[in-house]
């Protein structure tokens, strides 16, 4: 039975837990071999109620993979995932089925997202008919609030997504997602495929979302400026392994693992000062990953531990955020 206390403490407790989560897919390699690859590695990651975290790292990281493990759409390899204090890692369909409405996923692209047969309305009502059931009056009435709530006039029910613009179809989406009153919103870079001059709009319109419903948001993207704007915590992936996580200011302004350094170093207005140094070569290959620390062929900090020890992802720096780095650990960096 719960009590009053027992209600605080689930409260306070993150939205999403990850523990130790891996995800391993079989690929073919060659016309009779196969092999497995580690997507995601480990990932311990919580995500607190209301807040927004950003997930960044290059592609291939493990970010989408992340993503899909905590809507459940995929099964992890090992680890759990518990949401709002349900462990989710094998719950079936039926378990899950209540929940998902709880979680929704706003794609990058809306024009793929939204059925090109379908009008804003019926877009939007096939939600609530499906899992609530919703018809005549009601329906319409509810389509309507949630049009009105994502800034959409009325004039827009009944136009096609080819008729609307890359903006006006984003909002669509928005107001789909929002209409089972989800608690999390995964955003898989929802302005990436957007004109510059509608970015900005729609992602101040999702600042205000998630402070007006009290939304979490997972963010995934690889514009940092962006996820510095939007997050209130980040996380940095390196071939599926978080390497840096913390507070998005503290982060993205002075990071301490060299990965999150180099990525920086991309993007010099973001930064605190000083100049970090770009990271040289390419990502490995997932399927054979390099031995300890797998950024260990391309760190300039690299000693002979690195190569066969891998850093746990512990405490580090300020004490408010967590890096995965042995230099970290030794007060190298
Ligand atoms: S553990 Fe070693 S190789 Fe890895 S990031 Fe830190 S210093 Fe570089």
């Amino acid at each position: 039975m719960s009590t009053p206390r027992s209600e605080a403490v689930a409260a306070m407790a993150p939205l999403v837990e990850m523990r130790a989560v891996t995800k391993r897919f079989r690929v073919r390699r060659g016309a009779f071999h196969t092999t497995e690859i580690a997507a995601v590695s480990e990932v311990d990651l919580g995500l607190p109620r209301g807040t927004a975290v950003g997930l960044v790292g290059e592609s291939g990281c493990g970010k989408s993979t992340v993503a899909r493990l905590i809507l459940r759409l995929l099964d992890p390899t090992a680890g759990s995932i518990r949401f709002d204090g349900t462990d989710i890692t094998t719950l079936a369909e039926a378990g899950l089925r209540p929940l998902r409405r709880r979680m929704q996923l706003i794609h990058q692209n809306p024009s793929a997202a939204l059925n090109p047969r379908m009008t804003a309305f019926a877009s939007i009502a096939e939600p609530l008919v499906v899992q609530e059931g919703a018809r005549g009056g009601v329906l319409v009435e509810r389509v309507a609030a949630l049009m009105a709530e994502v800034g959409l006039p009325g004039e827009f029910l009944h136009r096609y997504p080819h008729e609307m613009s890359g903006g006006q179809r984003q909002r669509v989406c928005i107001a789909r997602a929002l209409a089972l009153g989800p608690s999390l919103v995964v955003l898989d870079e929802p302005t990436s495929a957007l004109d510059v001059s509608v970015q900005a709009q729609i992602l101040e319109f999702l600042q205000s979302l998630r402070s007006g419903h009290g939304l979490t948001y997972l963010f995934i993207s690889h514009n940092l400026a962006v996820v510095r704007q939007v997050c209130d915590r980040v996380a940095v992936m390196y071939l599926g392994r978080i390497v840096e996580e913390g507070p998005a200011d503290a982060v993205l302004s002075a990071p301490l693992h060299p990965y999150a350094q180099a990525l920086l170093a991309a993007v010099p207005r973001l930064r605190q000062g000083g100049v970090l140094p770009s990271v040289a070569g390419d990502p490995p290959n997932p399927a054979s990953p390099p031995s300890g620390c797998a950024f260990h062929p391309r760190c300039r900090f690299a000693e002979a531990r690195c190569r066969t020890e891998r850093p746990d992802l512990v405490a580090g720096g300020d004490g408010e955020r967590r890096v995965a780095c042995h230099a970290v650990a030794e007060g190298r960096i």
